[in-house]
Order: C-alpha cells, then structure tokens, then sequence
C-alpha cells in the first residue's frame, strides 16, 4: 500500500495542536498551512530535476532545478481550500482545479456540487483533502480527475482513517496517499477519531 505517513518532529507537533479542542479558528488555520506545507514537500520529493550550469559569487558550478513540468493542485471544497496556498507558494506556476464534494451530515455520503479542473493528461496531480475517513470524496475525485486525463494522481491529507485508506485502495488500487496521521477509526458518525472534529468548520470558524 503506497501509504507516506509523514514522519517529523514539527509535523507531530503541529498536529497535536490542530487536535487540541482549544484551539482557536486563526492559529488552526496557520498550523493547517505549515502541516500542509511540510506535506507538499514530502509529496512532491520525486519531481523531476535537471542539471543548471551557474557560477557562485566564487566559482562555476552546475547545480540542479526543476525540470519544468505542470503540476496541478486539485482541492476538495470547501476544507481542501485550507491546504492550497502551500503549493501556489511553492510552485507559482502550479495550477488550481477545483471539485466541490459535500458531505451530508444525515447520510456521510459525498454529494457533488461544482466540478472545474484544467487539463490533466501529463500532470502530476496533487488532490488535497485534510480529512480522509470514509473515502467516499477521495474516491470520487479520484474518479474525476482521471475522468479529466489524469495518470499520475495523488491523495495528500492531513489525517486519515483506515477505512478511507482501504476504500481508496479498493477503487483506485495504488494510488498514492501522503498524510500527517494515521488514526484509529471512524465513529459512528463517520467522524475519525481521535481526529480533530470537522476540518472545515474549525478552519472557518463556522
Ligand atoms: N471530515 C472532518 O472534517 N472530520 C472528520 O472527522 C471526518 C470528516
């Protein structure tokens, strides 16, 4: 199972912070980016990078770059929203597509409602959702993007719960998933837990 828990000591930290209960919608918003940042390195460690000739204040040296090539940041609305600004930090050419998935509190099941991504055949793929627990939304907007080309599709969240690993396993079988945690279970709520409660309204304050 393609599975990348991020392993650092600043991710563990930030992490228990976003968990904490006290913490406020403004100092939560901060950590999800700096959690989310630390992810988008990690996932995007096997970029492709070609060799610059550059000469130092002292000497010519060749070093590397990045080869350029499209990438493509795919959030799911609306909590998805929160984890973006890292890529169009990192990458500024990174583009933005967006899938709107719901999730119905009485059901906990994925309701679609907008759908705008660019082209993306050829493109490495980043879908961002900080929460993955039933892995109905991840599901579908896998299914969306590879509606829309995509080959090389990833799945970075911030803290996902066996059963939203097993279902992405089980419709996209070797999809790769990058996250911060790996918690319990579910409840019977589909709330993961421990988790941190709903992402997007601690992000929003709603
Ligand atoms: N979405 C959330 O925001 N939190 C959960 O625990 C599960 C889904």
């Amino acid at each position: 199972m393609p599975l990348h828990l991020l392993d650092h000591p600043l991710a563990a930290h930030i992490i228990t912070h976003l968990r904490d209960k006290t913490t406020k919608p403004a100092t939560f918003r901060t950590l999800s980016y700096h959690l989310s940042l630390l992810l988008a390195i990690e996932a995007t460690g096997d970029l492709e990078t070609e060799e610059k000739l550059i000469e130092t204040p002292l000497e010519p040296v060749t070093g590397r770059v990045l080869t350029p090539q499209p990438l493509v940041v795919v959030p799911i609305l609306r909590a998805g929203l929160g984890m973006v600004q890292p890529f169009t930090d990192l990458f500024p050419d990174v583009s933005v597509g967006y899938v709107g998935l719901e999730r119905d509190h009485e059901t906990a099941r994925a309701r679609s409602y907008y759908c705008k991504v660019p082209p993306l055949m050829d493109r490495h793929v980043f879908i961002v959702d900080p929460m993955l627990a039933t892995g109905g939304s991840a599901v579908q907007a896998l299914t969306v993007v590879k509606q829309h080309g995509a080959t090389d599709a990833r799945l970075i969240c911030i803290v996902s719960a066996p059963e939203g690993v097993a279902e992405v396993e089980k419709y996209h079988p070797g999809t790769v998933i990058h996250t911060a945690a790996l918690d319990r279970e579910l409840n019977a709520r589909k709330y993961i837990l421990p988790g941190l409660g709903d992402f997007g309204d601690r992000l929003y304050g709603t």
